[in-house]
């Protein structure tokens, strides 16, 4: 199969296209949110993003107990009581025959099969706005190289155009397939979560050593531009070692090089070279 072939065709599940991103990179930048996740952190903001498989959502709001899904749901999942309908996950087989017949749009499919080359076409129309602002397309998600393929080749019609391209990233993928997709990126957004591997494990499902070796890598081997995120969850990651540990690993690992940027809800503060922390 020739390259040209294998980028246009090569197929994955993305679950939102969100223009006018202005906190994915630099510049205003058009976010991919691809399904599928290594992690499960217990403060996920996706929980719809984690599984490969595109998810049902429903609207709670929307439902007047019509009973059209239930009517029509092959697989018996669905129970109305009162005014509000009820699906059973375990049945469920995500068709979406109950999304066509609902008349208050209460339930949607989270993911859809695009090509590489459909969602290039959809990152190349905000192109204008890359241009004026130095942005570009930020894969996110879930977890881009949980579908390494297909990242990279969306990544690299995007580096042919011409686009400024960067990947937000867990850090838990096989280094090959780390390669492999970063020799089309020009920015990694790499997401630090605990730097205590027990803590990590505890609060996302896997330890953090191989991360944290990915992460030097990216830094020594390719030279790729890091730019690290932590997000800051109270209870879990904010004691005054964790960011001091944080702190640390960025000043000792990774040469001082990066801005590492903080956030949650409520506070967004940068530590930078001189490791001033407001
Ligand atoms: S068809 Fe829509 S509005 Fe009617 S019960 Fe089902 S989810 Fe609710
Ligand atoms: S997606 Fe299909 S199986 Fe699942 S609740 Fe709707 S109609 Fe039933």
């Amino acid at each position: 199969m020739s390259d040209k072939k294998e980028t246009n065709d090569a197929k994955g599940i993305v679950f939102n296209i969100q223009h006018y991103s202005i906190h994915d990179g630099p510049g205003i930048r058009t976010s991919v949110f691809l399904k599928g996740c290594f992690l499960r952190c217990i403060w996920c903001q996706n929980p719809e993003s984690q599984s490969l498989k595109p998810d049902l959502f429903y609207f709670e709001e929307r439902c007047t107990g019509c009973g059209r899904c239930a009517a029509t749901c092959p697989a018996n999942a669905i129970e109305i009581i009162e005014t509000k309908s009820y699906t059973d996950r375990g049945k469920c087989n995500g068709a979406g025959e109950c999304i066509q017949v609902c008349p208050n749009d209460a339930r949607n499919l989270m993911g859809k099969e695009m090509t590489a080359q459909e969602v290039f076409q959809k990152v190349k129309g905000d192109e204008l706005f890359y241009k004026r602002s130095n942005g570009g397309v930020t894969l996110t998600g879930g977890e881009p190289l949980f579908q390494p393929d297909f990242s990279k080749n969306i990544l690299l019609l995007c580096r042919q155009a011409g686009i400024h391209t960067a990947i937000e990233t867990c850090g838990f993928a096989d280094w090959e397939q780390f390669k492999d997709v970063l020799q089309y990126t020009d920015l990694v957004l790499f997401d630090l979560k605990h730097m205590n591997s027990e803590k990590h494990c505890e609060y996302t499902g896997i330890p953090n050593e191989l991360i944290l070796e990915n992460v030097r890598k990216i830094h020594h081997e390719l030279g790729i531009p890091i730019r690290a995120r932590i997000p800051v969850i109270p209870g879990y990651n904010d004691s005054v070692q964790d960011i001091h540990e944080f702190a640390k690993f960025v000043v000792n690992e990774l040469d001082n090089l990066l801005i590492m940027r903080f956030s949650n809800r409520s506070c967004a503060c940068l530590i930078t070279h001189q490791l001033s922390v407001c």
